[in-house]
C-alpha cells in the first residue's frame, strides 16, 4: 500500500515538473492538513472488548471543505488514505465543486463482525472523529467497505452529539435521510456523460462497441447507461465470468438481476444462453471502440497493454492503468480519459446532496442527471481544451492534474498564508 502513495506522489511531481511549480507550493500540496489516528474499543456481541484502528486524513482545505469516503478494509493503511485523500483534492478541482480531498476508516472486514457490532464501531469511530468531520469541515462518504446504512449511523452519532439533526454531516444516505436522488447511478452516469462529450464531434456514444470491466455499482450502471445512450455493449464481465455477444448485451437484464442478489453467471444460464462465456483477459483485449475498466485498480498493466485494442480507455475504476500501461497507451496513440476526470460524478452528485442538506431542499432526478451533465461537459471540455487531442504532445490524464493543481494553487494563491 506505500506503493500507493509514491505513485500518487510521482504523478503528482510529474504534472508539477510540467507547470513549473514552485518548490515551496509543491511542499504545501505533498503535506497533509490533518492526519488522524486513533485507537478505540468496541464492545463485542460476547461482551469482549476489542480494539480497532481508525485513521482520517485530510489533505488540503484550500478550495473548501474537505470531501472523501470511508472505508473499512482489514489491510487500511494510513498511506493509503494519504494517497486517496490527495486524489480526491484533484477530483473535485477538476470538477470544480468547492472540496478538498480527504480519505479515511477503519481497519476492519466488515464481513466478519455482526451488524451490531459494526453500528457500534461505527458510532464509536464517529465520536472519535467528532472534531475533525462536520458539514462545513469534513464531509465523509461511503468507499469500500461501507455504504448508507453505515452513513446514516454516523449522522445520526454525530447529531445526538450536537443536540439536532445535521444531514450535511455526510453524504451517500438513505433516501429517507437525505441521500439525493440519481446518487447510485451518479458515477455510472458521469462516465457516460464524459464518454459521450468526448466522442460528440464523431457522432457521439451511439452504435460505438464497448467492452466493460467489473459489473458492480460502476460498471454495470456504466453498461447499462451507455446502452441506453445507443452503444452496443459487447463484454462485460464480474469477478468471476466474462461475458461476450458481438451484437450485443441487454446490460439492464443483466443488471436488474445483479442487483437482486445473482451473478452473471446464474444470469447468463437463467436468460442468456446465447452469451459466451469468455477469458477474464479478452474483456481488456476486446476488439471494440471503447473499453471502460470499472472494477479494480491496476488491471491494465506492461502485461497487457500491448494487447488493448481500443482505440479508447474510459477510466470508471480509481488507478485501473499503471504508470507503464499509461506510456504504452501513449505511444500507440491510445486515448485513455482518467478516473480523476472520468469517474468524478460520484462526488459530483454528492456535492449535490450537500447543498441540498444545506438549503433543506429536494432535487429531482432529472435536475439531478441534468446538472451533472452540465458540470462532467463542462470539466471534460476544460481538460481537453488543455491537451488537444491529437498533438500527441500531452494525455488527458496530464492535462486533469494540470488544471487540477493549478485550481488548488489559484485558491492557495489568493488566501495567502495565515497569519
Ligand atoms: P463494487 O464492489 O460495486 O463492484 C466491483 C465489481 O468489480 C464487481 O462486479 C466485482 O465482481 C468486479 N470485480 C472485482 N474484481 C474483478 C476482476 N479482477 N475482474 C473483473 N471484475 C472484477 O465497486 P464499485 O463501487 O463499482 O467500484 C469499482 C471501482 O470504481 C473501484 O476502483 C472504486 O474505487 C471506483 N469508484 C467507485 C465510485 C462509486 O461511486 N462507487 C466512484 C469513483 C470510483
Amino acid at each position: 500500500m506505500e506503493q500507493i502513495l509514491s505513485g500518487t506522489l510521482a504523478q503528482f511531481n510529474e504534472a508539477a515538473d510540467q507547470i513549473g511549480l514552485a518548490d515551496e507550493m509543491r511542499d504545501y500540496l505533498t503535506s497533509f492538513k490533518t492526519v488522524f489516528q486513533t485507537q478505540f474499543p468496541v464492545e463485542m456481541d460476547d461482551g469482549t472488548m476489542r480494539m480497532f484502528e481508525g485513521i482520517r486524513v485530510l489533505h488540503n482545505t484550500a478550495r473548501g471543505p474537505t470531501k472523501g469516503g470511508l472505508r473499512y478494509a482489514a489491510n487500511l493503511g494510513v498511506d493509503e488514505a494519504k494517497a486517496l485523500a490527495m486524489l480526491m483534492t484533484w477530483k473535485c478541482a477538476v470538477v470544480d465543486v468547492p472540496f478538498g480531498g480527504a480519505k479515511g476508516g477503519v481497519a476492519v472486514d466488515p464481513r466478519a463482525i455482526s451488524a451490531n457490532e459494526l453500528q457500534n464501531l461505527t458510532r464509536r469511530f464517529t465520536s472519535e472523529i467528532i472534531p475533525i468531520i462536520g458539514p462545513d469541515k469534513d464531509i465523509p462518504a461511503p468507499d469500500m467497505g461501507t455504504n448508507p446504512q453505515i452513513m446514516a449511523w454516523i449522522m445520526d452519532t454525530y447529531s445526538m452529539n450536537n443536540g439536532y439533526t445535521i444531514p450535511g454531516v455526510v453524504t451517500g444516505k438513505p433516501l429517507a435521510l437525505g441521500g439525493s436522488e440519481g446518487r447510485y447511478e451518479a458515477t455510472g452516469r458521469g462516465i457516460v456523460d464524459v464518454t459521450e462529450e468526448h466522442l460528440r464531434a464523431e457522432g457521439g456514444v451511439d452504435g460505438r462497441r464497448v467492452a466493460v470491466q467489473g459489473f458492480g455499482n460502476v460498471g454495470g450502471v456504466t453498461a447499462k447507461l451507455i446502452r441506453q445512450a445507443g452503444a452496443k455493449v459487447t463484454h462485460i464481465s464480474d469477478k468471476e465470468t466474462a461475458l461476450h455477444h458481438p451484437a450485443g448485451i441487454d446490460t439492464a437484464a443483466a443488471y436488474a438481476f445483479v442487483q437482486g442478489g445473482g451473478t452473471l453467471a446464474a444470469w447468463r444460464e437463467q436468460y442468456a444462453r446465447d452469451v459466451e462465456v469468455v477469458s477474464a483477459d479478452s474483456v481488456l483485449t476486446a476488439d471494440v471502440d471503447v473499453l471502460i475498466p470499472a472494477a479494480v485498480e491496476t488491471v491494465l498493466t506492461e502485461a497487457n497493454a500491448a494487447a488493448v485494442r481500443a482505440p479508447l480507455i474510459v477510466e470508471g475504476a480509481n488507478g485501473p492503468t499503471t504508470p507503464e500501461a499509461d506510456t504504452i497507451f501513449r505511444e500507440r496513440g491510445i486515448v485513455v480519459i482518467p478516473d480523476i476526470l472520468a469517474n468524478a460524478g460520484g462526488v459530483t452528485v454528492s456535492y449535490f446532496e450537500w447543498v441540498q442538506a444545506r438549503q433543506f431542499q429536494r432535487w429531482s432526478e432529472d435536475r439531478v442527471n441534468q446538472e451533472l451533465q452540465r458540470i462532467m461537459a463542462r470539466a471534460y471540455q476544460v481538460v481537453s481544451a488543455r491537451c488537444p487531442t491529437g498533438t500527441g504532445t500531452c494525455t488527458l490524464r496530464q492535462a486533469a492534474n494540470w488544471v487540477a493543481i493549478d485550481r488548488v494553487v489559484e485558491a492557495l494563491t489568493l488566501r495567502g498564508i495565515y497569519p
